[in-house]
């Protein structure tokens, strides 16, 4: 499949310097070391390039960050949440200052296009603006009470510390999106960012610090932790710890998840996905097929909600490969900063290697592979670009079931309603689904109780760019958790329900006497 390149690359000096400038502007003091020392690597996926060494929390320091959150968490909780807010909504205001220097670390350091590192940022103001809100309307209930004189309600309190593990392809917002509503439910946070994007996460923290300097807040409320798994650990096991709120692959949630329960912790998982879309025979297709693509080769498949699984009906499926095949050849790849760009880079070469094993496996199951070659952009011998690949298969086999983090739209075809929504279940995780159609019979029936079983369920856009309005998660080995919007915050606080007797009788539940 021919495509068009994006071709000038910009050297790991121009990175380096870009990366010094976004520091300055924001105001992040952090020590850049060259390359090569000891400490944690911060590369960029755009060249391939290690840019800096960046120091890496030791076990005492990620300790010592537990503690100075635990100790801020004894003030901040009875802080008035309003108050909270205020932090919150500085916070908020210093992205929008920064948004294109933060949006340039994203990019410089994820891989995103300019679009999309300046949308993701968007939606940490975003979630902020949410979490000002939120901050005046942190409810419970009162409820009927079935004694004379007496007042039964549900109050909600913060938790503690929460812990915020997060990955590398969302390396700000996923942050922001626990940070904001942890912060105004009176929790404060520890974030261990994934090792592969410390440069976005030190840029985050230094934002967070000027927040509360100017709001007259400790800066304890929200600490940073650097490194790998062994760092999230360390978040994990200590009890202190209220709540983990854990995102990544199903592997790291298998992990975490136990390791959290076992000491009776609370947790939130945000976990793979292996979303689909079903397009129908009455389907707008042109509507379609610009979500389909949007949703498939977007970020290079590298979104939790990436769209991976195309549920096509017989009568539709040879027209709409066609013509996402033809999209994709005019899809620009290359330089993730330059203008027009569609398609960045890969994250590393493991995660290429992924791609061509899970082309190799679909072919050997009887797979049709159009595209997914490597492509050479001139000076990135050590980056990895993709074409984006569409395989048509002969059924959901092994391969489809699982989430390869690289865009491989895999194209099955349906006969009947029931059975589309069957494939479009029939896998282990259950994040985003989506269906494309006219008939309102169809799109609700998708909707349905007996509908798609994932946590995100739409009707005539893709499976990705969700708003934070809403809750955001899904269901089987996605998780269950819930973060973001809506209710959300509940998972950020415990609830206490308090019965009052103003009478001066003593009256027992469900009528008992006794004595
Ligand atoms: P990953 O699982 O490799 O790492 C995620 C984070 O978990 C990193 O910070 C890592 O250091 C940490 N980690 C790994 N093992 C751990 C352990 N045992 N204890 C504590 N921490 C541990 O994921 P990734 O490659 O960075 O990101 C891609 C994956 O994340 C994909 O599967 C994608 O679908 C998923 N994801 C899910 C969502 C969602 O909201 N559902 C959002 C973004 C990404």
């Amino acid at each position: 499949m021919s495509t068009t390149t994006v071709t000038s690359l910009p050297t790991a000096a121009d990175l380096r310097a870009a990366v010094r400038a976004a520091f300055d502007a924001i105001g992040a003091h952090a020590d850049l070391a060259e390359p090569g020392g000891h400490g944690l690597p911060a590369s960029t996926p755009v060249t391939g390039d290690i840019l800096f060494t960046v120091t890496e929390t030791t076990p005492e320091q990620t300790h010592l960050a537990i503690t100075e959150a635990a100790q801020a968490f004894s003030n901040w909780r009875t802080t008035p949440a309003p108050v909270r807010g205020q932090l919150v909504a500085r916070l908020g205001e210093l992205l929008r200052e920064h948004k294109a220097d933060l949006a340039a670390l994203v990019t410089i350091e994820a891989g995103k296009i300019t679009s999309e590192a300046l949308g993701e940022v968007q939606e940490m103001i975003d979630i902020c603006d949410f979490a000002v809100g939120l901050s005046r309307q942190l409810y419970g209930r009162t409820i009927a009470s079935e004694r004379p004189g007496h007042r039964l309600m549900e109050t909600w309190h913060p938790i503690g510390v929460v812990g915020v593990v997060t990955a590398f392809n969302f390396p700000v917002a996923v942050w922001a999106w626990n940070t904001a509503i942890a912060l105004v439910c009176g929790d404060t946070v520890v974030w261990k960012p994934s090792e592969l994007t410390p440069l976005t996460a030190i840029a985050c923290q230094a934002l967070i610090e000027r927040a509360a300097a100017d709001t007259g807040v400790p800066g304890h409320l929200s600490r940073l932790v650097l490194g790998a798994r062994e760092v999230g650990e360390a978040l994990v096991d200590d009890p202190r710890v209220a709540l983990v709120s854990a995102t990544g692959s199903v592997r790291m949630g298998r992990q975490v998840g136990p390791r959290v329960a076992e000491r009776f912790g609370r947790v939130l998982l945000e976990l793979g996905g292996n979303n689909a879309a079903v397009v129908t025979p009455s389907a707008d297709l042109d509507l379609a097929v610009r979500a389909i693509v949007f949703s498939a080769a977007g970020t290079a498949g590298q979104r939790c909600t990436t769209l991976r699984r195309l549920i096509a009906h017989t009568s539709v499926a040879d027209t709409l490969v066609e013509r996402i095949a033809a999209a994709y050849r005019t899809l620009p790849i290359g330089n993730p900063a330059a203008d027009g760009t569609l398609v960045g880079p890969l994250i590393h070469e493991t995660a290429y290697r992924d791609m061509v094993g899970a082309l190799e496996q679909a072919r050997a199951d009887g797979g049709d592979v159009i595209g997914g070659q490597r492509h050479h952009v001139d000076g990135a011998s050590e980056a990895f670009y993709v074409e984006p690949a569409i395989v048509r298969m002969p059924a959901q086999t092994g391969v489809v079931h699982h989430e390869t983090f690289a865009p491989i739209l895999y194209v099955l075809t349906y006969d009947t309603l029931d059975e589309a929504i069957a494939l479009n279940n029939a896998v282990p995780q259950g994040l985003s689904s989506a269906i494309f159609t006219t008939d309102v019979r169809e799109a609700e029936r998708f909707l349905a109780a007996d509908g798609s079983d994932c946590g995100i369920a739409n009707v005539n856009i893709g499976t990705s760019g969700a708003e934070i309005g809403g809750a955001f998660g899904g269901e089987k080995q996605t998780g269950g958790g819930r973060e973001s919007g809506s209710d959300s915050w509940k998972a950020y606080m415990r609830r206490a329900t308090n019965t009052v007797n103003y009478s001066s009788e003593l009256p027992l539940a469900q009528g008992v006497h006794f004595g």
